[in-house]
């Protein structure tokens, strides 16, 4: 997974989440969804560790859509697994 995550970073020369918008509302449900706890709220903005193997979770699941990764998913479709049960 983490090397997939790391072809996916050098394919495109950025991580996710490098900001999130100002469109963000401070929920932390980025930070609850990540399985590998690399997003922190600092001062009630999500800041993001070393750590990502680019899953998508943190992107997928913000209610704001306030996290884009690069230009590649501004105004694009956002899923969210029905079933799925953490950061929600
Ligand atoms: S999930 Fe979205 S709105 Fe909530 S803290 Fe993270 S970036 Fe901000
Ligand atoms: S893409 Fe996945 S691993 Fe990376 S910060 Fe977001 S939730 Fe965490």
């Amino acid at each position: 997974m983490r090397f997939i995550g790391l072809c996916f970073c050098f394919l495109e020369k950025q991580c996710c989440g490098e900001d999130a918008t100002d469109e963000c509302v401070s929920c932390g449900k980025c930070a609850a969804s990540c399985p590998l706890n690399n997003i922190k709220l600092v001062e009630g903005r999500p800041v993001w560790g070393d750590d990502c193997t680019h899953c998508m979770a943190c992107i997928n699941l913000c209610p704001k859509q306030a996290i884009e990764y690069g230009e590649k998913t501004v105004g694009k479709f956002r899923h969210k697994c029905p079933r799925y049960k953490a950061g929600t």
